[in-house]
C-alpha cells in the first residue's frame, strides 16, 4: 500500500496476530476472523482508498489465511517491527547527540 491512507490502513491492520489463531486474508488480525467489528477509522480509511481508485479489501468478507500466508505475514510483521525499532533508535541517538 502506498500513500497516507495506505500507511494508515497498514497500521490499523498490522499486528503480531495471536499465535496459532486464524487470521483473515483481508484484514489481518484486525477483525479476528469476523468476530470483532472493524473500527470506524479502519472503515473510513478503506472507503477513502476506494474513492481514490485503489483496490481495497471487502469489509464484510473474511477469509482465513493458509499456514504459508500466516508465516509470510509473520515474517513481514517482524521485518517491519525491526525497521521501526531501528528508525526509532536512530532518531533517539540523533536527539541525544543534539542533531535533531
Ligand atoms: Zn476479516
Amino acid at each position: 500500500m502506498n500513500g497516507l491512507f495506505g500507511k494508515a490502513a497498514d497500521l490499523l491492520e498490522f499486528g503480531p496476530g495471536g499465535g496459532d489463531a486464524p487470521m483473515c486474508v483481508h484484514h489481518g488480525p484486525a477483525c479476528e476472523m469476523g468476530t470483532v467489528p472493524l473500527s470506524e477509522l479502519y472503515r473510513m480509511v478503506i472507503e477513502a482508498k476506494r474513492q481514490a481508485g485503489e483496490q481495497v479489501p471487502p469489509l464484510d468478507e473474511h477469509l482465513p489465511m493458509t499456514v504459508a500466508e500466516r508465516r509470510q505475514y509473520r515474517r513481514e510483521f517482524e521485518a517491519a517491527l525491526a525497521d521501526t525499532k531501528a528508525a526509532v533508535a536512530a532518531e533517539e541517538a540523533a536527539i541525544r547527540e543534539g542533531r535533531a
